[in-house]
């Protein structure tokens, strides 16, 4: 399915709903999470509209980590960490793929990131 009317990341992947956009390309697109667990939390989404990793086809795989590669290098962080949560019971509210790229530095004490 390419697009789900009432599902707010298509709407967000149509660009129906503005917002900063960190980084897109081809099928993918990164901005800002509205309530940031960290300085930084980004969100990356297919554009069209696929449930869950579980849904999405493979081969968006390389793409994706294309993606996830090019924005810790444009933003020059230290290191960061994903965090993908699938199906209603591993957390996932928002039922459009998405994950959760945290970017991390040096003593920012953070011990662990539950979404
Ligand atoms: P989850 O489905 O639990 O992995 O998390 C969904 C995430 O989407 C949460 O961190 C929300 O803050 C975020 N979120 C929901 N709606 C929006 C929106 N319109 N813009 C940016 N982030 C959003
Ligand atoms: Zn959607």
């Amino acid at each position: 399915m390419s697009e789900k009317e009432d599902c707010i990341f298509c709407q967000i992947a149509k660009k129906k709903i503005k917002v900063e956009i960190v980084y897109e390309s081809d099928n993918f697109l990164a901005f800002p999470d509205k309530n940031p667990k960290v300085e930084g939390h980004t969100l990356i989404i297919p554009k069209k509209h696929f449930v869950n990793l579980i849904d999405m086809p493979a081969d968006l795989g390389s793409e994706l980590l294309d993606v996830i590669k090019r924005i810790f290098e444009i933003k020059k962080y230290q290191g960061f960490n994903l965090i993908m949560n699938n199906g209603d019971v591993a957390g996932q509210l928002v039922m459009h793929a998405h994950l959760h790229f945290f970017p991390r530095k040096k003593g920012d004490g953070i011990h662990s990131l539950p979404t």
